[in-house]
């Protein structure tokens, strides 16, 4: 299938308000999809409600609205998409490119968290036994061209690191939903952190598991704190200060090599926007992971978290 509109997306994972590094995400998705003339869709991965605190949606949304970045469809929300997700799951199953596997922690454990059993084999899951699901990986070299960091070559090793796509407790896992989504949303091109550059072979395989053809991929930097960690939740990324919107979007322009005029912090979020994409140059953004010292520290008025 040959995608002919350009249909990108903005998929956080709730786990948190948003950062400054998911702001420079968002806002390559957007100028990408914009300057294509494209679609930009916001979809919230709420997989796990055991890692996202109840308000965390709502607030990533009103940052977005803050700082001018509206979805072009009704936002999508993967907690209410499971019925798409299990008929995946059973799609799946029935062509044998996915599995029930029961071991136990403690027997990945044991394996640095790998998968060493013969759970492939098996057609069917003991009726009363706990078990996951994992994708069948298949051997193999794969290629593809990333529209950033270009030719990219990855080798998938099966079954040691066939992927968990639905867990034992019953969630569905990102792997699985991202490719559901992104198939079923007709996503074209798909921007995000190259943290996730590695999971790219492996949704590549789930896509064309599915009977679909993968997406074109841009990874950009992700954006470090002092300590050269990934701005994340985890390590404590202050939320952004919605109080500012237009000097974050031009903090997030210079952590994408743009180079937007001074005086643009003085001006209004939609007028910052504007000069974005006017001038969006893709090829100006950094190929490399990007220090946010200084970045950071001059959006944030307040640190919260
Ligand atoms: N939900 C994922 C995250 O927040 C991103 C998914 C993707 O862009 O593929 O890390």
């Amino acid at each position: 299938m040959e995608h002919s509109r350009y249909r990108g997306r903005f998929a956080p994972s709730p786990t948190g308000p948003l950062h400054f590094g998911s702001l420079v995400t968002a806002l390559a998705t957007w100028l990408e999809a914009r300057t294509a003339n494209g679609d930009w869709l916001v979809r919230i991965e709420d997989l796990d409600p055991l890692r996202e605190p109840p308000e965390a949606t709502d607030q990533i949304l009103h940052s977005l609205e803050v700082h001018g970045l509206h979805s072009d469809e009704p936002i999508r929300f993967q907690s209410q998409r499971h019925p798409a997700y299990q008929s995946a799951i059973t799609q799946l199953l029935g062509s044998g490119k996915a599995y029930p596997c029961t071991c136990s922690r403690k027997q990945l454990q044991a394996h640095n968290g790998r998968h060493p059993f013969q759970c492939r084999e098996r057609t069917s899951a003991p009726e009363d036994a706990p078990h996951a699901i994992r994708f069948a990986l298949s051997d193999e070299s794969c290629q593809w061209q990333d529209l950033l960091l270009g030719s990219q070559r990855q080798s998938v090793r099966a079954e040691l690191d066939d992927p968990v796509i639905q867990r034992k407790e019953g969630f569905f896992a990102y792997q699985l939903a991202v490719a559901v989504d992104d198939i079923d949303q007709g996503i074209s091109h798909v921007v995000r952190g190259s943290d996730l550059l590695d999971m790219t072979a492996q949704q590549q395989q789930i896509f064309q598991a599915l009977g679909a053809q993968p997406p074109q991929w841009l990874h950009i930097p992700v954006i470090l704190n002092d300590q050269g960690q990934k701005l994340s939740k985890q390590n404590h990324a202050p939320a952004l200060d919605d109080s500012k919107p237009a000097t974050n979007l031009v903090h997030a322009l210079l952590a994408l090599g743009q180079q937007p005029p001074a005086q643009l912090t003085n001006a209004t979020v939609d007028e910052v926007l504007a000069w974005a994409r006017a001038h969006w140059q893709r090829t100006a953004i950094p190929l490399t992971s990007r220090q946010a010292r200084g970045i950071t520290s001059s959006t944030q008025s307040h640190s919260d978290r």
